[in-house]
């Protein structure tokens, strides 16, 4: 049956073929057209579900002419399907241009839930999945990637971030120096396919066992990060502001420095900073 005259945002499996959803194979078999990220890719796909409508690609880098001609169709009386290479479009995907573009023309969008390796690592992980904050892909190079995880170093939520194969040793070790050892984590890995895996422990744990096995370097991987937890008050604790500066300054100077200035600006006591430095080294 030919369906509502509309863009559908339809999303595919993460690795299991058997996760794509009957209404989503529906919808692509009843579409106009299918734009893809990469029409090769998607082509296997739509084999395997008996999809045999046209597919066209769609990039965010060209999204203006791309979108204009896919809203143009859609206006003219076509229904049209967003797909990407796996999971759900827009998230770490392209499509975000050409919705809000619909919507701006006022063209119907309507959502075909399904898998999105986010979600399918947080709900296995076991840590607090009741708020959390997805950072998609962290920097490629070590200096913005510190940057980034040293703003995140006092956020209470869980944090998710999507990683590639060949920056995940770069990227533990950053998040071991910016978030300590000690904080628990999760690295999901190969999500719904053969060799899914969970490693779970602290983030020195994690880091370890990383850079011991090359087969944990391997595939599609996400890492998950408990949020920052306020410790029990024994009046030897760090404000966040202290705790952050200190960390900064740790990784430039020598500790007794990093302590001397630490105090300088958060007013904290010198002794108590250099203490709470020569733990966490
Ligand atoms: N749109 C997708 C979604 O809904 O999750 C994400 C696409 S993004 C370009 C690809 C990244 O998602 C991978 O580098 C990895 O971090 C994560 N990812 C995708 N599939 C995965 C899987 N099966 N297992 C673990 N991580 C996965």
């Amino acid at each position: 049956m030919k369906p509502e005259n509309a863009l559908y945002i339809v999303a595919t499996p993460i690795g299991n073929l058997a996760d794509m959803t009957p209404r989503a194979i529906e919808v692509l078999q009843n579409v106009d057209v299918i734009a893809a990220e990469d029409t090769r890719h998607s082509a296997k796909l739509m084999q395997h579900c008996n999809v045999q409508r046209p597919l066209i690609a769609y990039h965010d880098h060209t999204f203006v002419e791309q979108s204009e001609r896919i809203i143009a169709r859609i206006k003219s009386g076509e229904s049209l399907a967003l797909i990407s290479d796996a999971g759900t479009p827009l998230i770490s995907d392209p499509g975000y241009r050409l919705v809000s573009l619909a919507r701006q023309a006022g063209v119907k969008v309507i959502p075909i839930p399904g898998a999105c390796a986010l979600i399918t690592a947080l709900c296995a992980a076991g840590l607090p999945s009741d708020r959390f904050m997805f950072e998609g892909f962290t920097p490629a190079k070590s200096v913005s990637r510190r940057k980034c995880f040293e703003a995140l170093a006092s956020e209470a939520r869980t944090l998710v971030f999507y990683e590639s194969p060949h920056r995940i040793e770069g990227a533990l070790a950053d998040m071991v120096e910016c978030f300590g050892t000690e904080r628990p984590a999760v690295m999901a890995r190969e999500l719904t396919k053969t060799f899914e895996t969970f490693l779970s422990g602290s983030l020195g744990e994690i880091y370890q066992t990383v850079c011991e096995d090359a087969n944990q370097q391997r595939g599609e991987i996400i890492l998950l990060i408990e949020g920052y937890k306020k410790p029990e008050q024994s009046g030897d604790e760090l404000s966040a502001e202290a705790e952050k500066t200190m960390r900064v300054l740790m990784g430039e100077l020598p500790l007794k420095q990093a302590a001397a200035l630490t105090a300088q600006i958060t007013g904290e006591k010198k002794n108590k900073l250099y203490k709470w430095g020569l733990e966490i080294q």
